[in-house]
């Protein structure tokens, strides 16, 4: 595989400015990785464009880094960003789109499951005016049927609560174009729900369905947990509707709760009722307090946000970049 690699690498392209940069973020994909460079380079090496690809190292604690020092970038430029610790995801993309400098920009999972083959056909979309590819996943290979359940229920929330409109089922596997990156990069925002931030300065966009294969080997780093607090970051970042619905939801009870105690004041007072229904008084007043605690909790997701922001910290902290061309990576392979 790799001879054929170099035969593919040796075809002259004909350099331009940075064409295209291909984002891959990791962490702890040591089995993946030299396959997935084999794949990304064999689509790489082939199309006309000047290619760099950015691996952004999000903290991996196996081998993958010490696998990417002696990968053979062929035609292409390739660039390690390692992070001093692992970020999650959306800061080790947004270390990637703050280093690359393609015209046409395209984020990439390293697990095979995004194929690096349909590469050339978001490139064409790309040229034929689109400022933004969206890869929808028509098929769903490897995930439970309750994980699609939640990503369906999940995206159908997100869109009624706010106001940009994120395409159901699109990961992060996308293509941006320059003029899209520096927008994004201009957000500084600490919450960074991406698939929002992508769609978020609008332009020319289209949506392309594809097959997501199952993951090549390993297992995927979102547990449940984990997927709540992304959707809860995601809602929170582009809506303030559940604060609006908090509001609603209290005006609503408690002029029912006034409503409510006036005709138990009258039938005390003026009918002569002798008080009784402590069950139902315990099921308002449980109800109540669910309510309050359900608001507050809202109320809390917000003000921690707020508190995140205002400490201004960086998104992630880069322990080195390092640049790798052909010549370098030939030159290490043979010392
Ligand atoms: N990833 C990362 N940092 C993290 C978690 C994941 O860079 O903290 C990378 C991971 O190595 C992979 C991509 O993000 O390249 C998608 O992760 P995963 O496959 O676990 O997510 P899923 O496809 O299940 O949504
Ligand atoms: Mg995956």
């Amino acid at each position: 595989m790799q001879s054929t690699l170099n035969k593919v690498s040796n075809i002259p392209k004909q350099k331009e400015t940075c064409c295209l940069s291909v984002i891959v973020p990791f962490l702890n994909e040591e089995d993946v990785l030299p396959v997935f460079h084999q794949r990304l380079r064999a689509v790489l090496d082939v199309i006309p464009e000047s290619c760099e690809i950015i691996y952004v190292d999000d903290g991996s604690t196996d081998k993958s880094r010490e696998l990417l020092a002696n990968f053979d970038p062929g035609a292409n430029t390739m660039t390690c960003i390692d992070l001093s610790r692992n970020f999650g995801k959306e800061a080790a993309m947004s270390a990637g789109l703050d280093h690359c400098q393609g015209q046409s920009v395209i984020v990439i999972d390293a697990d095979l499951q995004d194929p690096p083959e349909l590469i050339p056909e978001m490139l064409r979309h790309s040229k034929s005016g689109f400022d933004v590819v969206n890869m929808q996943r028509r098929v769903r290979h490897g995930e439970s049927r309750f994980k699609r359940f939640s990503a369906a229920v999940f995206y159908r929330a997100l869109n009624k609560l706010a106001k940009t409109h994120i395409p159901e089922n699109t990961g992060d596997f996308r293509l941006l174009s320059r003029n899209v990156v520096d927008h994004i990069t201009m957000l500084k925002e600490r919450n960074r729900y991406m698939k929002g931030l992508f769609t978020w300065p609008g332009f020319k966009q289209v949506t392309l369905p594809y097959d997501r294969d199952p993951r090549f080997s390993g297992e995927t780093k979102w547990d449940y947990f984990k997927l709540l607090g992304l959707a809860i970051d995601g809602i929170t970042a582009f809506s303030i509707r559940p604060l609006r619905l908090a509001t609603i939801a209290g005006v609503g009870i408690a002029v029912s709760a006034f409503a409510y105690g006036a005709i138990v004041v009258f039938k005390t007072l003026i009918i002569g009722e002798p008080i009784t229904g402590y069950p139902s008084m315990m099921v308002v007043q449980l109800a109540l307090g669910g309510v309050q605690l359900i608001t507050i909790g809202v109320l809390g997701e917000y003000i921690g946000r707020i508190f995140i922001e205002t400490k201004q910290r960086p998104l992630y902290v880069v322990r080195s970049v390092h640049e790798i061309s052909q010549e370098s990576a030939q030159l290490e392979n043979r010392a």
